[in-house]
């Protein structure tokens, strides 16, 4: 049975995290399960961008700086990396906390700039990833992620995490690749079975509810969650913000191809394992595709599913022009204008804009049929 340890923590201060970090992987045995003496581990946190930690977006640093203890504690040698959704890994660290705790700890903090192809042919979606070869040049991965919602994919949690271990602009193709829904979280599926991280944490001390990844709201959560099976811990999260874990993308792929247990199936163990709350949807949990013949989801793809619409508050940065995979967006008259024939519904805009001037709408066929189910 899989088991995940969910302990309960109410502040980042350092001794809080220290001792939650400590019990929750003596709940999975202790950190020498996983690390043994002269390990080089990548710890890879959510840096999705420059944010000081209370906005919710990044793990926290003092989370990092309990993860480094514990590697080192067990003998291995720490490494910090990730590569965010804009700007520089250093940029980002040093707004966000990490990289103060990666000099206090004297620790490396690794850009992924350089690549490693990593065929990988037994993928159900991807036969072939191309990966930081930061990754290839250590010996177990840690993922190290942040309690938030999602609106492409429902929550991120420790798999959707392993998406920053693709450098750069490479995540904008597999956008462009991945436009239905379930064949991006297949591809998270078989990224997942590639990288194997030996641990999956998740900080949802403070998550994020609302229009996550970046543009939600700080949720007081007061959990930290961690577990072996990446699927099995994402599950259990899901639950705790009170979702129906099953049907999230990447769990009910994972479940398909019998790579998560089931929710009644997982052991959840510590002092949070009945935490369970409320956070405010993202705009576009729902997904449609499970409840209608896949052909029809096929052919109507952008009339049921929301839209981005860019309201006035855009202060034409011209980010979401520079990072939307189709190139869908124009920037005229001082406001960013999106042409819907192109535009493939991934939300990176949403996820990017520092705005918060996208806003997802449903469409007059996806109002009807929701009314109707
Ligand atoms: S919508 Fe957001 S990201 Fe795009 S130009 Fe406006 S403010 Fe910038
Ligand atoms: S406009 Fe936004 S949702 Fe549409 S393809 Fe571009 S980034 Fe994705």
């Amino acid at each position: 049975m899989a088991k995940v340890a969910a302990i309960k923590a109410e502040t980042y201060d350092e001794q809080v995290v220290e001792l939650a970090m400590q019990t929750l992987l003596d709940e999975l045995g202790g950190i020498s399960e996983f690390i043994k003496p002269g390990d080089k581990v990548l710890i890879k946190p959510n840096m999705l961008e420059g944010l000081p930690p209370d906005k919710a977006v990044t793990t926290h640093p003092e989370i990092v700086r309990a993860m480094i203890n514990q590697v080192k504690g067990a003998g291995g040698i720490p490494l910090v990396g990730d590569s965010p959704g804009v700007s520089s890994t250093l940029k980002v660290a040093e707004k966000c906390g990490i990289l103060r705790v990666c000099q206090q700890e004297d620790v490396e903090l690794i850009p992924f700039n350089d690549k490693v192809e990593v065929p990988f042919a037994q993928g159900t979606t991807v036969k072939k990833f191309v990966l930081a070869k930061a990754y290839s040049q250590v010996d177990k991965v840690i993922s190290l992620a942040k309690m938030k919602t999602h609106s492409f994919m429902g929550v991120t949690g420790g798999v959707k995490n392993l998406f920053g271990l693709m450098v750069g602009t490479d995540k904008a193709q597999f956008h462009l690749r991945m436009k239905k829904r379930s064949d991006f979280a297949g591809m998270l599926v078989d990224l997942a079975q590639v990288v194997k991280p030996v641990l999956y944490i998740v900080d949802g001390i403070i998550g994020m509810e609302g229009h996550g990844p970046r543009n939600g709201k700080p949720k007081q959560a007061n959990i930290l969650l961690g577990g072996t099976n990446g699927f099995a811990v994402d599950l259990v999260m899901a639950e705790v913000m009170g979702y129906k874990g099953e049907t999230m993308p990447v769990a009910a792929k994972a479940l398909s191809l019998g790579l998560s247990p089931r929710m009644k199936d997982i052991e959840v163990v510590g002092s949070g394992r009945n935490i369970r709350l409320e956070f405010a949807k993202p705009r576009n949990l729902e997904s449609l595709d499970n409840k209608l013949p896949a052909p029809v989801v096929d052919f109507f793809q952008n009339q049921l599913t929301a839209r981005p619409v860019i309201v006035d508050c855009c202060i034409a940065c011209g980010r979401c022009a520079a990072h939307c995979p189709p190139e869908a967006i124009r920037m005229m008259d001082n406001k960013a204008v999106i042409d819907y024939q192109k535009c493939i519904r991934c939300y990176c805009c949403q996820e990017l804009c520092p705005a918060d001037a996208v806003k997802l709408q449903n469409g007059l066929l996806l109002k009807l049929i929701r009314r109707w189910k």
